[in-house]
Parts: C-alpha cells; sequence; structure tokens
C-alpha cells in the first residue's frame, strides 16, 4: 500500500476531495496499459500512482507515489515553449510552428507532409522539435535542464541516462519528423543534433512534486511565490495555457477540457501537469496509459477534482 504523506495542513474539504481523487486513481490503475514503445518505459510499475498538490501559500500534499521519479516525455514540450517564448519570443517561435490541435498522433508525420510545412502546434512532437532546433543555436542541455530545475522547483532533475538511450534507439520516427522538417527548410539545425536534444530533454526524470510546481508557476502567472522570481513573462504564460488547454492531452484535449477544463499536459511517462486558477499547482504520475497515450489514474483523479473542487476554467 502507498504511504500517505501530508505537509503543511490544508483545508479538510481540499484534503479529502484529493483523498478521494486519489483512491479514485489508483482503482483504475490496472485498467490502463504502459508504454512500450520506448522500451525503457516498458518497465514502470503500472500500479504506481501518485497525486501532488502545491499552492502559492505554500499548502502542500502528496499521496502515494508522489516522490516517484519517472521520466517527463511530452510534459517537458511545455518547458520547451516557455524557453523558446523567453529567449526567442512569441513571433519568432511562432514563425514556424501553429496554434492548431492537429487531430492527428503526438508523433504523426502525415499531415506535415501533406498539408502544412509548419508543425500544427509546439505540444506536439514535431512543434517541439522544431522549437529544440532553433534555440539549440544558443543553449546547451545542462542550461535547459537547469530551466526546468527551476520551474519545477527540483534541483535533482537530472538525464535519466537509460530512458534517453532507449529513446535514442528508438526514435526513427522522431528523427524522421526533423528531417522532414529540414527537406521542408523550416528546422535550420541539423537533425540528428536536434534529435538528440529533444531526447535528452524527454528524458528528463521528474516526480509529481515536481510537476505540481511546475503547475503552480504557470497558475500563477509564472511568478515563482516563494522566491519572487518570475520565470515566465505573464503574456507567454497565458500563450502556454491556452495550447495546453487546447492541445495538452493528444488526441483527448477537447474531452478534457470539457469534463475537467483545466490547462494540462500529459507525458506517456504517465506524468500531468496541471494549471488551474487560484495559484495551484497539481502534478499526478500514473504510468498506465488509456487508448490516448494520458494516464487512467490521473485522467480520473482530476475529473473527480475537478467535480469537487470546481476547478473547470468556465465555472463562474
Ligand atoms: N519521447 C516521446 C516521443 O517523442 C514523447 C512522447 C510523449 O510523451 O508524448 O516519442
Amino acid at each position: 500500500m502507498a504511504e500517505i504523506e501530508q505537509n503543511v495542513p490544508l483545508s479538510p474539504e481540499v484534503e479529502s476531495a484529493f483523498r478521494e481523487a486519489y483512491e479514485i486513481g489508483r482503482a483504475v490503475t490496472r485498467t490502463g496499459r504502459v508504454a512500450d514503445y520506448i522500451p525503457e518505459l516498458a518497465k514502470a510499475d503500472r500500479r504506481n500512482f501518485g497525486v501532488a498538490l502545491l499552492d502559492g501559500q505554500g499548502h502542500s500534499l502528496s499521496l502515494g507515489d508522489a516522490d516517484t521519479r519517472f521520466s517527463i516525455q511530452s510534459v517537458s514540450k511545455v518547458i520547451i515553449l516557455a524557453l523558446s517564448l523567453k529567449i526567442k519570443g512569441h513571433r519568432e517561435t511562432f514563425s514556424n510552428v501553429m496554434m492548431e490541435p492537429s487531430g492527428d498522433a503526438f508523433d504523426s508525420i502525415l499531415k506535415l507532409d501533406t498539408r502544412s510545412n509548419r508543425p500544427f502546434n509546439p505540444l506536439i512532437n514535431a512543434g517541439a522539435i522544431q522549437l529544440v532546433s532553433t534555440m539549440e543555436e544558443e543553449l546547451g542541455f545542462e542550461e535547459i535542464a537547469d530551466f526546468a530545475r527551476a520551474l519545477c522547483m527540483d534541483p535533482d532533475i537530472c538525464l535519466d541516462e537509460a530512458v534517453y538511450r532507449s529513446e535514442f534507439e528508438s526514435g526513427n520516427r522522431n528523427r524522421a519528423i526533423a528531417y522532414l522538417l529540414k527537406s521542408k527548410g523550416v528546422l535550420q539545425g541539423d537533425p540528428e543534433r536536434t534529435a538528440d536534444l529533444y531526447f535528452k530533454l524527454c528524458s528528463l526524470s521528474v516526480t509529481a512534486k515536481s510537476l505540481a510546481a511546475l503547475g503552480l508557476v504557470l497558475s500563477n502567472g509564472g511568478l515563482n511565490p516563494f522566491t519572487g522570481e518570475q520565470l515566465i513573462a505573464r503574456e507567454h504564460v497565458r500563450t502556454i495555457k491556452s495550447l495546453m488547454f487546447t492541445c495538452g492531452l493528444y488526441d483527448y484535449s477537447g474531452k478534457f477540457g470539457v469534463k475537467v477544463g483545466v490547462p494540462a499536459k500529459s507525458g506517456v511517462g504517465g506524468g500531468l501537469v496541471c494549471a488551474p486558477r487560484g495559484a495551484m499547482g497539481i502534478g499526478l504520475y500514473g504510468p498506465a496509459l488509456d487508448e490516448y497515450g494520458n494516464s487512467v489514474a490521473a485522467v480520473r483523479a482530476m475529473e473527480h477534482l475537478s467535480n469537487r473542487l470546481g476547478l473547470h476554467t468556465f465555472d463562474i
């Protein structure tokens, strides 16, 4: 049985909603499957589930496997987008990447080849790979990892070497995306180097607690409330959260938007970061995935939390 650990006390209503959500999530872990297209991810224990909450007053709650390290995978696309906006600005970031849901799988090449030279949005592989290629001119892996450490308030974030090797060995589709972008004259750098950095950024190891901190920074307009540091400009946070809302959960983004209504981003490692209104971040980890590639437990837990605590963006 996973341990429940509570830190600074929360209101009883919030605490009981989280405990219920945790139990609901845990009960469905057996209905999902861990990702196996990256062989190292197949080693995760599908029964794992953890939830972490952090708010702007420093209240925190963590339930279950909230300290277990796992690879950030596509949640890194939020960090890549934030950094691109920071160093390149809005106009340059979106000069070669659009802001539209793709309606295709995260690693699809189809429409990129037939309908558009520009990737549909920064939260699918093609979009993130494009942003990494421009970022790579200025920043190396360690500098980007430092930004991830600051956003997640987690100095222990590092490269999971085994996941990175596994991504590197099995990442031919991502290389194909990089080469396709190169062939269209959109990607400027070296496709191999870009793919390599992209693999590394997917292999950063985080916890549900790190994702709760990332959610809090996004929820709080880009400001770390504990240090006073403005990590992401306010206007960029609006862009990032809008894209998370519309494109953050693969082909389940529309339904998640309706049912949960919170800007969020998932990854195939089982992570989910949520940035509801009101200076609050929620991070979840459950490697058993549903048919869309989202954590079954995390999605169910968020549905419950949204209903119980009125987190939906469009609830009045
Ligand atoms: N590294 C994974 C890939 O590009 C990330 C996928 C994901 O989490 O959506 O295939």
